[in-house]
């Protein structure tokens, strides 16, 4: 598309934030380059749902984001669930019970159910939509400087330099466009351990089926207990399930430089001893070295703006949550949509404005990100009985996921981009 401003962004980072945000913007003829520290894209190969507010956000940033989201996502596979967000299922029982099977507890549902995806496939299809002579790669950022000609000067780690007129950090929980922007010293520089960490695994749907029968196996399910929950729905068009196993510890993480460390499934055999057959059974599929992810948030200490100047964050480096909600991945859309569609407006005319374009994103986006985080980690708990107030009452347990999962997902993100639009209108006309 032809050129419709007359400034140029740099985006740090090419996760599903930087991806999404630059497809977008290109969409709008907006010029971008992407700066990635990897020397490829690349997604790790485990499973990533979306939930309504997204599927919207990817139309909103460009028709073919949710067409490559409709070529490689699976549903759960009973027609009769296809508005089913998970079961969720009673993994552990009274104290002392040991379940054969799970007890159904209650069914959340939502407008779309269960939209999970292969996250290395879907990037790859995202990666599709970027021109070629977009994307930089091995460049890792180290620096950053606004001179004075009103240029954002980059500096990266192989020593090379770029300019633009303004950037936006999408380079995720460890953003260094956050710490450049706050200052190493500010606490919203590290994310703080949620102290609950996770096995995740990809196991072949027949295998699962086997143990776990088609029903739970074809469809997503969430195994609740004190302490811990699994969640799994099928990726691959129903050719593998998706498993991730959470735990809640009272111990530091190991490590708070490395987000994963090498495990056993014995570990993590271990660490659900007492949970239901179904919970042991597919533990028992996965891999006998897996990882075991520690869940960081930016809960406790969040970023005070989400810009400054001509830089601004976006999606993880803005609202690093945990990911219990299912929509870490799904607000990042969301922001590249509001980004993208205040960059685009008329009242926009030169890289000037582009200040006023990021307070406010600032000011729509952060009580919305601050919100996820927070709710994140209510719902988690809630999961694992551990919620004050809830426990294992899962009447209480149901009512509280279904009111955090509207606001979330029950949004309507079209109106939310015009609502911003016309904040952006009222500072630059004013
Ligand atoms: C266990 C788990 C399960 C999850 N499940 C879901 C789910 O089901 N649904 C959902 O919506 N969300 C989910 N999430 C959250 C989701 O994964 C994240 O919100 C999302 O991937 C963040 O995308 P991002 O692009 O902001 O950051 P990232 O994916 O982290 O991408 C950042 C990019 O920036 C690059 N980068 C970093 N530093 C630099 C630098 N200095 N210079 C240049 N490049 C740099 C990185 O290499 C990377 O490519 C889950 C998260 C976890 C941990």
């Amino acid at each position: 598309m032809a050129p419709q401003k007359n400034f140029d962004l740099a985006i740090i980072g090419g996760g599903i934030a930087g991806l999404t945000l630059a497809i977008a913007l290109q969409h709008r003829g907006i010029k971008v380059s992407i700066y990635e520290q990897a020397h490829k894209f690349g997604e790790i190969g485990a499973g990533v749902s979306f939930s309504p507010n997204a599927v919207q956000a990817m139309k909103l940033c460009h028709d073919g984001i949710y067409e490559s989201f409709e070529k490689v996502c699976t549903r759960n596979q009973w027609s009769s669930k296809r508005q089913v967000w998970f079961d969720y299922l009673d993994a552990y029982g009274e104290e002392g019970e040991q379940l054969e099977r799970g007890k159904h507890a209650f069914t959340i549902t939502n407008s779309l159910g269960q939209n999970g995806v292969h996250r290395a496939t879907f990037l790859d299809e995202l990666v599709k939509l970027v021109p070629d002579g977009t994307a930089n790669f091995g460049k890792r950022l180290k620096s950053l400087e606004q001179n004075d000609a009103g240029k954002c000067v980059m500096e990266f780690e192989d020593g090379t330099t770029a300019q633009a007129d303004a950037v936006i950090g999408c380079d995720g929980i460890k953003s260094k466009t956050r710490q450049l922007m706050h200052g190493l010293d500010h606490p919203c520089a590290h994310p703080t351990y949620t102290h609950k960490y996770a096995y995740r695994g990809v196991v072949p749907m027949k295998q699962a089926i086997e143990s776990i029968g088609e029903e739970r196996a074809q469809n997503s399910c969430m195994h609740m207990g004190p302490d811990g929950h699994v969640l799994t729905f099928p990726v691959n068009h129903g050719q593998t399930l998706n498993i991730v196993a959470f735990r809640t510890t009272d111990k530091p993480w190991v490590n708070s430089d490395k987000l994963t460390a090498p495990a056993h499934r014995e570990d993590a055999l271990k660490d659900f001893a007492g949970y239901s057959n179904d919970v042991m059974g597919l533990l028992k599929l996965t891999n006998e070295n897996l990882d075991v992810w520690a869940i960081f948030d930016l809960r406790i200490n969040p970023p005070p703006s989400y810009t400054k100047g001509r830089v601004a964050i976006v999606g993880d480096a803005a609202h690093a949550t945990s990911p219990h909600h299912g929509a870490g991945a799904g607000l990042c859309i969301e922001d590249a949509a509001v980004m993208a569609e205040l960059l685009a407006d008329e009242a926009v005319k030169n890289s000037n404005d582009v200040e006023a374009v990021f307070s406010t994103f600032n000011e729509v986006r952060k009580e919305r990100g601050e919100f996820l985080m927070q709710s994140s980690q209510r719902i988690g708990d809630t999961y694992e009985w551990r919620a004050e107030g809830i426990g294992r009452d899962f009447k209480k347990v149901e009512h509280e996921i279904n009111w955090r999962n509207a606001a979330i997902g029950d949004v309507d993100v079209p109106d939310m981009c015009k609502q911003a639009r016309s904040k952006l209108k009222q500072k630059l006309l004013a």
